[in-house]
């Protein structure tokens, strides 16, 4: 039964998940003097390796304690184990550690004037008024135990409670069919003994099937921690033992295990993020996490940012096609670059052959340049227009067997 519309406290949002994209939506609204409730069932550290690029640091003044190290650079390892080290250039890769990450950015949320409840999301229904209820069970803290079932309204809600998202398999149509790869890392101590070739500013990435068949394996430096896992979509390939693996080729078979943890990672975007009415989506929730690279923080924070755009233009008009404005202005910035990782993922990560002549690639400095210009700043580099057309030939080489790995 639902409470009488009049005695439940309203909200002009509600935003369920509080991980980067939520925070984000929930800080950017509240900012803009939206009364916001940030829901977040809270207990569990985010699986991530932490890698971030600049323009998120930028783009959303990331402080820098928050980085527990800066990659200056990235190796790539091939099946027979050339090694190619890729500088980079007049920047760094930042890491955080999710836990305190998340956290700092949900506090800045509520600085902003967003009110936070601990408690998960169970279901949304409509008051009388057709104005939407969210209900919840509330916690005092984090932890196990029945929480209190508890009913807000809400004059809109962003749904950014991760992959396998309630909210949107509950309202959004078309979510159910989302297709997951997995990932699975092991956070260990940082060795006290550096084994041979260790450096704690340099990502590791190997690609190699015996780690993954359709993904890659990583080595992440986290000042005193390090994350060390892999991905894949082959529900029959153990990951475990591929981290165990890669821990014997690193060297890192000997450290202190902190935590195992894994969790999905959606493939592509949703075809609609939103309801029609008064829900839309956001990042892992929404599907938007590259391919080829796994990388889903920024596209979750700029995600979070468009739906509070989206929500800001809804409240503003009461005009419900405002919320489709998210998913078209995130696709119009980052669709061509998720459509090219996907086909790059799905052709060079596909036989150890193909693994062993992508690494070869990189050894190009033009196509080092051009994709961690990419990566950093979030823009496909156009500035050497020659060089494209060089790294298209050299790509039709190897792709054609006329270049030899
Ligand atoms: C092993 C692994 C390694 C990765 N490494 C990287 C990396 O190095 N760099 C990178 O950019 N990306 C990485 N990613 C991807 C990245 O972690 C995600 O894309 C990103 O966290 C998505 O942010 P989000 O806010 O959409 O969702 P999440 O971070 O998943 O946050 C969702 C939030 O919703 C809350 N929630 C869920 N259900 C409910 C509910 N019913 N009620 C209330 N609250 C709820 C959760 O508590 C959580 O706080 C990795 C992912 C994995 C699994």
């Amino acid at each position: 039964m639902t409470t009488p519309a009049s005695a439940l406290e309203t909200f002009d949002v509600v935003v369920v998940g509080g991980g980067p994209a939520g925070a984000t939506a929930a800080h950017d609204l509240a900012r803009q003097g939206r009364s916001v409730l940030l829901l977040d069932r809270a207990g569990r550290v985010k699986p991530c390796g932490g890698a971030i690029p600049p323009r998120l640091i930028k783009d959303f003044a990331i402080p820098d304690e928050l980085l527990v190290a800066k990659a200056r650079s990235a190796r790539m390892i091939s099946p027979k184990d050339n090694r190619v080290d890729i500088p980079i250039d007049n920047g760094f890769v930042g890491m955080v550690d999710r836990d305190q990450f998340d956290e700092w950015l949900r506090e800045r949320a509520a600085a902003s004037g967003a009110v936070r409840r601990i408690g998960t999301f169970d279901k949304i229904t409509r008051d009388d008024d057709g104005v939407s209820i969210v209900h919840f069970e509330q916690r005092e803290s984090a932890g196990k135990g029945d929480g209190v079932p508890t009913q807000v309204r809400a004059r809109s809600i962003v749904g950014a409670d991760g992959a396998k998202s309630k909210v949107a398999s509950q309202q959004v149509k078309g979510a159910e069919r989302t297709k997951y790869v997995f990932a699975y890392h092991e956070i260990v101590k940082a060795p006290a003994v550096k084994p041979a070739g260790y450096d704690g500013s340099r990502c590791d990435v190997y690609y190699r099937g015996l780690l993954s068949p359709d993904f890659y394996g990583w080595v992440f430096p986290h000042g005193d921690t390090l994350s060390i896992g892999t991905g894949s979509a082959d529900k029959g390939f153990s990951l475990r033992t591929a981290v165990g693996k890669l821990r014997d080729t690193a060297g890192l078979a000997h450290t202190e295990t902190l935590r195992r943890e894994g969790a999905p990672i959606p493939m592509k975007p949703l075809p609609r993020w939103d309801n029609g009415r008064d829900v839309v989506l956001a990042g892992d929730a929404a599907g938007v996490v590259a391919p080829a690279s796994g990388e889903g923080i920024y596209y979750a924070m700029y995600g979070g940012r468009l739906a509070a755009e989206a929500v800001q233009a809804l409240l503003t008009t009461g005009n419900v096609k405002s919320l489709a404005l998210a998913r078209k202005r995130f696709m119009k910035a980052h669709g061509t670059v998720f459509r090219v990782l996907s086909i790059m993922q799905w052709f060079w990560y596909s036989t150890e052959k193909r693994r062993e002549s992508f690494v070869k690639i990189c050894e190009d400095r033009d196509v080092q340049q051009l994709t961690f210009e990419s990566y950093m700043n979030k823009e496909l580099a156009r500035k050497k227009p020659m060089a494209h057309v060089r790294i298209f030939f050299k790509d039709m080489a190897h792709l054609l067997g006329f270049a030899r790995a």
